[in-house]
């Protein structure tokens, strides 16, 4: 048997999938063969199949050097249910536990090892590695190795001693790092310089992309949430109070939502994380705390409620849903008072001008982002210098590509209005001007006797808001963020003044149904997933046993199958145990140990039922 054909047997019978994907052939060929890779590949795009294999075919242990430790826990655990000789080696683990693993690997009764940086890294390990054969090194969560990365891992840059002291063992570093800095720099100090790269298209072709208008945030927020009703998922909040409060406000309107963030003690923090692994259906409301190592593949939407603080976290963010490849959205609020709170947690930042500079610019391509009347997907890998030629076909504006109206009269109003003021002021002033509204400030301040008093008058409160956020999004006008967002005129605005430049705006759709048509379309009791009426018995009858049979082995439920291997079952109803082998994700251990529990619900009155 050639090489290849035992990667494939080996893909089949232990992982149970029909064929590779991608370039996961391409990577376990060069690897098994004894190459150094270095794999760019997204979130989701089947990264540990590139160093498992190779591992298994290979002889001696595998050594995979991970960043965290529920991180190894979780493969490990997978790995076993497959049947595979895996360990981890951690703080988590007594010295007893400590012990057995040692000896298991010097006995060479491991296929692959799990562990953290510093570990692997003391001279007693090292030695320890010595003395038995190590089929490669596979360095996962490379870019933690980084400084401009936002996971950096001191130990991490202590892995470049690994190919002087084992030259002959290959070496894989593996990383869903989109942004080129921080490539060149794994490279750099993991001296990659001579590994093979394969490098995937960071596009996430199942998540659909919306941004909308924020009216009312937890009218859309629930609006949303009824179209992913029994779903995971994860609701991205800017700061610690607001996690509590929509996280308090959700579960008492029936949502499973737990909150997580950085002021929580660690072991609330612990508790609500399983309870979102090993449950089915949990919503996460959490700060950016939440979320770097946390594998589990059936979120199946993530929701900011405030804009993220740069392209790359959003790409992050909203990474972590649909890792199983199944359809899953990434749903965000954004209005004109993100654009204030942000500049002025700039503006008042610690941080010196040249970095207050390049947060403004991270900002600015938010903005641009989220006030897009293309394509999202095209702009998202646009920002990593990927081209993608579009329309994608499955983002908000694909779907309903939004109208557009001329504005140039009101940004003018709207500019003067400001000037004239004298750049003192905030949005809702300035449309109290507009507006002709003689509140009792403006009466006070004698800005009723401004000649731009009324001249606005025909629009309304929410148009002109949509008109200043947009201004503010293009960068005709600016923020000042020293304290109250008062609004100022930019070097851009003078064109707009002058008559010299156009402005187009996007048209905000009015009814708050109409901004959130996502979540009324999802809304069917279909869900992300589809699935139909007359299905839905049977469906909750796997998903039932296999929570079951999770809950037995204290593992989270896609450990025993993922939502993909559940739903081919659902679809073909396999009625024997050759049927349900040929299923995508059940190998022969789980056929072995699962198998008969899920015939015997296949077979069972819940399909007759649902067959009438
Ligand atoms: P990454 O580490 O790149 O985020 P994973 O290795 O966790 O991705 O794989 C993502 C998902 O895709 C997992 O659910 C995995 O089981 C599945 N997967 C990976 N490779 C294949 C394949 N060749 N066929 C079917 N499913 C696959
Ligand atoms: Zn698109």
């Amino acid at each position: 048997m050639g090489a290849m054909d035992a990667a494939l047997e080996l893909l089949r019978r232990v992982f149970g999938y029909p064929a590779f994907r991608g370039q996961q052939q391409a990577v376990v060929a060069h690897v098994s063969a004894g190459g150094d890779a270095l794999v760019l590949m997204p979130t989701g795009g089947g990264k540990s199949l590139c160093y498992q294999i190779p591992a298994l075919l290979r002889d001696g242990t595998g050594i995979v050097v991970s960043p965290l430790i529920a991180l190894m826990q979780d493969q490990v655990e997978a790995l076993r249910a497959a049947g595979v000789a895996a360990a981890y080696l951690n703080s988590s683990l007594d010295a007893r536990g400590q012990q057995e693993v040692e000896s298991q690997l010097l006995a060479g009764g491991l296929d692959l090892l799990y562990v953290a940086p510093e570990r692997l890294l003391t001279g007693r390990f090292l030695a320890l590695l010595e003395h038995t054969t190590v089929a490669l090194f596979a360095i996962d969560e490379a870019h933690c190795v980084s400084q401009w990365g936002h996971d950096f891992r001191p130990e991490y840059r202590e892995l470049a001693v690994l190919p002087q002291r084992f030259p002959q063992v290959p070496r894989i570093a593996l990383t869903a790092t989109a942004d080129q800095r921080t490539r060149d720099e794994v490279v750099e100090r993991l001296s990659l310089q001579q590994a093979r790269r394969f490098v995937a298209s960071f596009d996430r072709p199942n998540i659909t992309y919306r941004v909308v208008p924020r009216t009312n945030a937890r009218q859309q927020l629930q609006a949303f949430l009824d179209g992913h009703r029994g779903e995971s998922g994860i609701v991205y909040c800017l700061s610690r109070r607001k996690v509590d409060d929509v996280a308090a406000w959700l579960a008492e309107s029936g949502v499973a939502a737990l909150p997580y963030h950085a002021g929580l003690d660690a072991a609330t923090r612990t508790a609500n994380q399983q309870r979102f692994l090993r449950e089915d259906g949990v919503v996460m409301v959490a700060t950016v705390a939440f979320g770097m190592g946390i594998d589990k593949p059936d979120v199946r939407f993530v929701a900011h409620l405030d804009l993220p603080r740069s392209m790359e976290g959003y790409y992050q963010e909203t990474g972590r849903a649909g890792r199983d490849g199944l359809p899953a959205e990434a749903w965000m609020i954004y209005g004109l008072s993100d654009v204030v709170t942000i500049s002025q947690m700039i503006a008042q930042g610690e941080s010196g001008d040249e970095r207050k500079r390049v947060e403004r610019q991270k900002l600015e391509a938010l903005l641009a982002y989220a006030e897009a009347t293309g394509c999202r997907r095209q702009l998202l890998l646009g920002a990593f210098g990927e081209t993608y030629a579009g329309p994608c076909g499955h983002c908000d504006n694909c779907l309903s590509p939004p109208p557009t109206w001329d504005a140039t009269v009101p940004a003018q109003k709207a500019m003067s209005a400001v000037y004239r003021s004298g750049q003192r002021f905030g949005s809702g002033h300035v449309i109290d001007i507009l507006r002709g509204e003689a509140s009792e400030r403006v009466r006070q301040l004698g800005h009723d006797r401004l000649g731009v008093f009324g001249v606005g008058a025909e629009l309304d409160n929410r148009r002109w808001r949509s008109v200043f956020r947009q201004l503010l999004a293009l960068g005709l006008l600016e923020a000042d963020g020293e304290g109250f967002g008062t609004l100022r005129l930019t070097a851009a605005s003078r064109a707009v003044l002058s008559g010299a430049r156009q402005v187009q705006l996007r048209e905000d759709l009015r009814a708050p149904r109409g901004s959130c048509r996502g979540g009324a379309r999802a809304a069917s009791a279909a869900g992300s997933l589809g699935i139909a009426a007359h299905e839905q018995p049977l469906w909750e009858a796997l998903r039932a046993l296999r929570l079951r049979l999770a809950k037995q082995q204290g593992v989270p439920p896609y450990v025993v199958f993922h939502d993909a291997t559940l739903l081919a079952m659902l679809r073909e109803q396999p009625g024997n145990a050759t049927g349900l082998a040929a299923i995508s994700g059940v190998g022969a251990a789980k056929l072995a140990r699962y198998g008969e529990d899920f015939l015997a619900v296949l077979n069972a009155p819940a399909k007759a039922e649902a067959a009438d």
